[in-house]
């Protein structure tokens, strides 16, 4: 019985075919024959019988031929356990020899079998003899159809044999050519690289050959029941339809449409009860297979055969839909939905990306720091960008990193490119903040402020006016402008986020800075708003002249007339902030950068300041001077502000406290503010400005007559914060940790310059990974353990979180909540992923 030949399986309904022992595409093969589909015959070889034979053991083909009846032609195709980790390719009519074509050739006519013949010896003399393809190819080209002998001629010249007659010989080699492939170590650090597994194993199936040949209803084609872009239901896929006539072997053929289509025949108007039977095929195989596959399938004379299904090979937005369309139509269960789609994979969805299909022409590479892609004119500043925005002409705004100044450059831009900087540089953070696409840390990129052009590793000059395309999602930018795809966040999509949150059991916040922000994180769905970077509210044009004004003033009876008037500038933001999330959670921190960089860099911006001050540029310049910090990162920033020029502080809680009024009047509901202590290194800290805070409260209470109430949190991001955590956590009801800061304290390694060798620190092993990415359990991450397990045992109720950028990630998700950390915060665009990716942790 052929069931028993050694090694190899006929697959029947009950053959012993598993994926972890033959193959995806054996297993695959052996659920269409239980379907009771039209599949011709088929061998399955183990990973280990293939294994062997890479080894130099001789398959028993002649036995394995006689599993097919007489004079068979037979396919191998391989079978891994992914299709994604490659695998060598088919090789067809294996068993055609002189005798058979001549017999073929009364059947199916001379040129059929010939034909037939020619492409097996090219493919044999290339696949598996390994000869030079040239002298075949040029007695093909020369000779046309007629190259039969001069093929055979040269097969015995390149060899020194004549071509193999013995069917059993051809297969065994074919077999063992295959088998050697996948062990070659190209094949194999390319599989690794998709993710395989070292010892990853190759099976391979062996198919009887059914041609789509004949004087009737004759073809081959392929068929998918999806659109692979939108994964929307369509019939795709062709129909390659044969009949006698005078085309190659004798045969003409006609690509078609499957389903009726305005554009061109199809096979539904030549052969529609084929169709009928293919559309069958098809919808159960994804009913019963719960899948959308791709049917590979023959027409022999009106008979339908298929040869092969894989799943469906689909870009992310059409992964989305057809997983969320296989749950309702109850196919698979939702749990099974969310499951099938890659959290990361949806970052796809939410910007326009380049076109995968698109033709690239790279200039740069550099770390893809915030996803997406769009097309410019080459910018150089943050005014020029502004410019360009206020012509409507979308601009990618270049530099050589970014500072607070450029903000609102790059708000007018449309993608980011810094010559420096890491993940969490500024222009990255700013960048996933916005959405737009960002490549930082552009290996071997020359920018020239002066001559406005960038120079690329390679030579090429680009200035500005120039198009370029940046692709955020694979850090690299390309020369003019490239096919784009829309985001999509449609139904498919919020109906699959909708099941993540019943199903998740950690919060997910939006870190959102302007009411932008927050109408976006938002519509994201995110449980609040976990950060609220509140001196971004002071970069618009009006708020940061009296903010300067601020800064300059030499009394705090000055210092406080300045800052009333930024008090209803941020009241209104305040005000409005609560108003989007709606009676959500919103985490408002206290101001946090050093002055310094409120203030001008350049000579022309110190003489517009001396202006507008009415002061000498000789006193601005020197008062900026002064203020300017070896180490400002490490220096007069977040709490230290609080305590020193407490005045900050208390309008921005007056700000917050006299809108959470408001707000909750309008409402109708209870406002209850969380406000938030950044850089704090000391207990003290928090008792002083606590101090100054309540009494704000009390102050607001007694004048508006209200009943007002807030949180108070501090935000872990020193090290000493972390391991003082018990103590602090005494004046605190949340504790926050900023990982961000924490991570560039406890590697001592500055996130805006770790950029520059980050790249070879990880190709080195230093790290496996950008730490500024990837939460480093092991150090930063025992910092986390450390605060939550102290700040826990001073008060077992108190809330903990992550908002650095670290919030976004599934790995560091999954880190939190086995910390039962309360929740975590991230960019507005990173919230449908980290729901996701949540979702996934507690399934
Ligand atoms: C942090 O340090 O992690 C943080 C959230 O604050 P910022 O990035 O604004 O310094
Ligand atoms: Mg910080």
């Amino acid at each position: 019985k052929p069931d028993d030949i050694k090694d190899f399986t006929l697959i029947t309904p009950t053959a012993d075919v598993s994926i972890p022992t033959h193959g995806g595409r054996a297993k695959c093969l052996q659920r269409l024959v239980r379907l009771d589909m039209p599949v011709p015959r088929t061998v399955a070889l183990s990973f280990d019988a293939v294994h062997r034979i890479a080894e130099g053991e001789r398959p028993d083909t002649p036995r394995l031929l006689s599993a097919f009846g007489r004079t068979p032609l037979v396919s191998v195709r391989p079978s891994s356990a992914d299709p994604d980790w490659g695998g060598p390719g088919a090789i067809l009519n294996i068993g055609m020899n002189d005798t058979l074509c001549a017999e073929m050739g009364k059947r199916i006519g001379k040129a059929a079998a010939e034909f037939i013949y020619l492409k097996f010896i090219m493919a044999f003399a290339m696949e598996v003899a390994r000869l030079d393809p040239e002298p075949f190819e040029e007695a093909v080209e020369e000779e046309g159809e007629n190259a039969l002998r001069s093929v055979l001629a040269i097969y015995q010249d390149e060899a020194d044999e004549p071509f193999p007659q013995d069917p059993a010989r051809q297969l065994s080699e074919v077999l063992r050519s295959m088998a050697r492939a996948w062990e070659g170590v190209s094949a194999r650090l390319l599989r690794q690289a998709r993710g395989a597994p070292v010892d990853a194993g190759l099976g391979l199936v062996v198919q009887e050959m059914v041609h789509g040949i004949g004087p009737n209803e004759s073809g081959s084609g392929v068929m998918r029941m999806i659109d692979i872009v939108t994964g929307e239901k369509q019939v795709t896929g062709r129909y390659k339809h044969k009949r006698p006539g005078k085309g190659q072997g004798g045969l003409d053929r006609q690509i078609m449409y499957l389903a009726e289509d305005p554009r061109g025949p199809s096979m539904q108007s030549v052969a529609p009860e084929v169709f009928a039977q293919l559309e069958t095929v098809a919808l159960r195989c994804r009913e019963r297979l719960r899948e959308e596959m791709e049917i590979k399938f023959t027409v022999t004379e009106g008979e339908l055969h298929v040869l092969d299904a894989t799943r469906v090979m689909r870009s992310a937005r059409a992964d989305v839909r057809v997983a969320v369309s296989l749950a309702e139509d109850g196919i698979i269960s939702t749990r099974e939905a969310l499951l099938r789609v890659e959290p990361q994979s949806l970052t796809e969805l939410m910007h326009t990306q380049v076109d995968p299909e698109a033709k690239r022409d790279v200039i740069l590479k550099g770390i893809a720091a915030s996803p997406g892609g769009a097309t410019g004119q080459l910018v150089f500043s943050s005014q020029a960008a502004q410019l360009s925005a206020s012509h409507e002409i979308p601009c990618i705004l270049v530099r050589q990193e970014t500072t607070p100044e450029d903000i609102r450059g790059m708000h007018a831009a449309h993608g980011i490119i810094t010559e420096r900087g890491g993940m969490t540089s500024h222009a990255a953070v700013i960048a996933r903040g916005l959405g737009l696409p960002c490549i930082v840390g552009a290996i071997g990129l020359r920018v020239s402020r002066r001559k406005k052009q960038i120079t690329t590793p390679d030579g090429r000059v680009f200035k500005e006016g120039d198009l370029v395309t940046v692709d955020g999602s694979a850090g690299e930018a390309l020369a003019g402008a490239v096919p784009m795809l829309e985001p999509a966040l449609d139904r498919p999509f919020r109906t699959l986020l909708g099941w993540a949150d019943e199903v998740r059991d950690i919060g997910i916040r939006a870190n959102a800075d302007t009411p932008d922000d927050a109408r976006m994180a938002h519509a994201f769905a995110a449980d609040g708003i976990g950060l609220c970077r509140t001196e971004h509210m002071f970069f618009e044009p009006a708020r940061l002249i009296t903010m300067r004004e601020m800064i300059f003033t030499d009394s705090a009876t000055d210092r406080r007339a300045a800052l009333d008037r930024l008090l209803p500038m941020q009241r209104a933001d305040f005000v409005e902030l609560f108003r989007i999330m709606a009676g959500l959670p919103v985490c408002i921190r206290l101001f946090d950068p050093p002055l310094h960089e409120f203030l001008p860099k350049d000579r022309e911006g110190l003489m517009g300041l001396a202006e507008s001050l009415d002061l000498p540029v000789s006193d601005v310049t020197r008062r900026v001077e002064a203020l300017s910090e070896f180490n400002p990162m490490l220096g007069m920033r977040g709490v230290r502000l609080g305590v020193t020029v407490p005045e900050i502080y208390d309008m921005q809680v007056r700000a917050i406290f006299e809108a959470t009024v408001e707000a909750s009047q309008q409402a109708g509901a209870t406002v209850v503010p969380e406000v938030m202590i950044p850089l704090v290194s000391a207990k003290r800290e928090v008792e002083l400005v606590k101090a100054r805070i309540d009494s704000v409260a009390a102050a607001v209470r007694i004048e508006t007559g209200k009943a007002l109430d807030y949180r108070l949190g501090v935000m872990v991001e020193t090290p000493r914060a972390a391991l003082r955590a018990g103590e602090i956590a005494a004046h605190a009801s949340f504790l926050s940790f900023g990982t961000n800061d924490l991570t560039q304290m406890t590697y001592g390694l500055s996130r805006d310059d770790a950029g520059r060798f980050m790249g070879t620190y990880v190709s080195n092993k230093v790290f496996h990974e950008d730490p500024f990415h990837t939460l480093d359990k092991e150090g930063v991450g025992e910092l986390l353990h450390i605060g939550a397990e102290r700040g826990r045992d001073t008060l077992p109720e108190v809330v903990l979180s992550v908002c650095g950028e670290h919030g976004g990630d599934p790995d560091t998700i999954a880190f939190c909540r086995e910390a039962s950390f309360d929740y975590v915060s991230c960019s507005p665009f990173r919230v449908p992923v980290a729901r996701l990716a949540a979702a996934h942790l507690a399934l």
